[in-house]
C-alpha cells in the first residue's frame, strides 16, 4: 500500500489532500498543530504537534513514506500577511518548519517531497499594473517579493532545491495562486478574498452593502481546491521538479469577484470600497510552463468553484457557526 505524510493536514489544502489521498488508496499520516476545524480528518493516523520542534518532525517521519507533502505554514489572507504585524512570526515559524521537516526527511532517506510555495514569491515590480502582471516562473529573480511571507517562501524553495542537489532527494515545488473552496478559513481573520466576499454577501440583506478593501480594481486569479489537488498530484508524480505555478489564468478584479458572488447568491448589493491591506496591484497565474510539462490547466471557470464555496459559507453563516 502506498503511504503519504501530509504536514499541515489540519489546514485547508492539507485536509482536502488527505481526503483525496485516501480515495486513491494511500495509508495517510497527518500532522498539524490542530485537527481540521470543519470535518473529521480522514487520515489513518494524525499526530497533533508543533513542526517547529525537531522532535515532532522526527516522530512524524519515523518510517518510509512514498510521498511527503509539506504544506504547513504560518499563513493567512491579506489581513494577516500584508499588515506587517505578523512578519516576524510568519518568517520564523514557517522557516523553522521547513528547516526541520526537510532535515527529518533527509535523515530517514525520504525520496519524494512536495513543497507548497506561493505566487507571493514574485517581484512586486512585475505586478504594478492590474492588466499586465508578469508571473512567468523565470521572472522570480531579481527577487523583490512584496511580503515577508513571500521572502520566506523563496528562501525555503531554494532550500528544497539545495537538498535535491546535495542529498539526491526528489523535490517538487509548486507556487500556488490563491486557492479557495469549502472548509477553508472564512471568518477568523485568516480568510482570503473569495471566502471573505462570500461571507459578506451571505451576511448582507438583499439591497444592502458590502465593503471591499481598496478600489476593487486590483486583479487576481483564484483556483478551486479540486483543481489545485489535480495539478499538485500530477506534479508530485511526474519526473519534474518545478518550481511551477499552480493557479488559474482567469484574471478577475476583486469587484468582479464580488459581482459573481452576488449573482450566485441572487442578491443586489452595492460595493463600498474602503481602505485596507491590499498586496500587489495585479496578479495572474502564467500557466504556460505547467501546460507544456504536465499537460495541465484548470478545467472549470472560477464561478463554478465559487458556487460550491458560497453554498458552504452561506450554510456556516445561517448556522451561526463561530470560526
Ligand atoms: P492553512 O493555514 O489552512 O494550513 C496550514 C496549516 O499549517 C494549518 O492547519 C496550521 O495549523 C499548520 N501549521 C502552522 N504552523 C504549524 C506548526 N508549527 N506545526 C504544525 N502545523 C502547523 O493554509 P492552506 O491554505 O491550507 O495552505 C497550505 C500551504 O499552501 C501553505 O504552505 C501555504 O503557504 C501554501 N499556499 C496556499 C495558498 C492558498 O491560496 N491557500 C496560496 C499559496 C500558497
Amino acid at each position: 500500500m502506498r503511504s503519504a505524510l501530509v504536514c499541515g493536514a489540519g489546514g485547508f489544502i492539507g485536509a482536502h489532500l488527505v481526503k483525496r489521498l485516501k480515495k486513491e488508496g494511500f495509508w495517510v499520516r497527518g500532522v498539524d498543530l490542530k485537527f481540521p476545524p470543519f470535518s473529521e480528518t480522514q487520515a489513518d493516523d494524525f499526530l497533533q504537534g508543533d513542526l517547529r520542534e525537531m522532535g515532532v518532525c522526527q516522530r512524524a517521519v519515523d518510517r518510509r513514506f512514498d510521498e511527503v507533502w509539506q504544506l504547513a505554514a504560518d499563513m493567512g489572507g491579506a489581513g494577516y500577511i500584508f499588515t506587517g504585524e505578523n512578519d516576524a512570526e510568519v518568517m520564523h515559524n514557517s522557516a523553522q518548519i521547513n528547516l526541520n521537516v526537510l532535515e527529518a526527511c533527509r535523515q530517514r532517506f525520504i525520496k519524494r517531497i512536495f513543497y507548497s510555495s506561493s505566487a507571493c514569491v514574485y517581484p512586486e515590480y512585475n505586478q504594478l499594473e492590474p492588466d499586465s502582471p508578469n508571473l512567468e516562473e523565470s521572472t522570480v529573480y531579481p527577487a523583490a517579493p512584496d511580503s515577508e511571507y513571500g521572502w520566506e517562501k523563496l528562501f525555503s524553495e531554494r532550500m528544497y532545491l539545495a537538498y535535491r542537489r546535495n542529498h539526491g532527494m526528489e523535490v517538487r515545488v509548486a507556487r500556488y495562486h490563491n486557492v479557495f473552496g469549502p472548509e477553508g478559513a472564512w471568518n477568523d481573520g485568516k480568510e482570503k478574498a473569495p471566502a471573505a466576499i462570500c461571507r459578506k454577501v451571505a451576511e448582507a440583506p438583499d439591497g444592502g452593502e458590502i465593503e471591499i478593501w481598496g478600489d476593487g480594481l486590483q486583479t487576481r486569479s483564484f483556483l478551486f481546491i479540486d483543481e489545485c489537488l489535480e495539478g499538485s498530484t500530477r506534479l508530485m508524480r511526474s519526473d519534474w521538479t518545478g518550481p511551477v505555478n499552480i493557479g488559474s489564468d482567469e484574471m478577475v478584479s476583486i469587484n468582479q469577484l464580488a459581482e459573481f458572488t452576488m449573482q450566485i447568491a441572487g442578491k443586489r448589493l452595492s460595493i463600498n470600497n474602503i481602505p485596507g491591506p491590499l498586496g500587489v496591484r495585479g496578479r495572474n497565474s502564467d500557466n504556460r510552463l505547467i501546460a507544456e510539462k504536465l499537460a495541465w490547466s484548470p478545467s472549470q471557470p472560477v464561478s463554478k468553484g465559487l458556487e460550491k464555496t458560497y453554498a458552504w459559507i452561506e450554510a456556516q453563516v445561517n448556522a451561526g457557526r463561530p470560526a
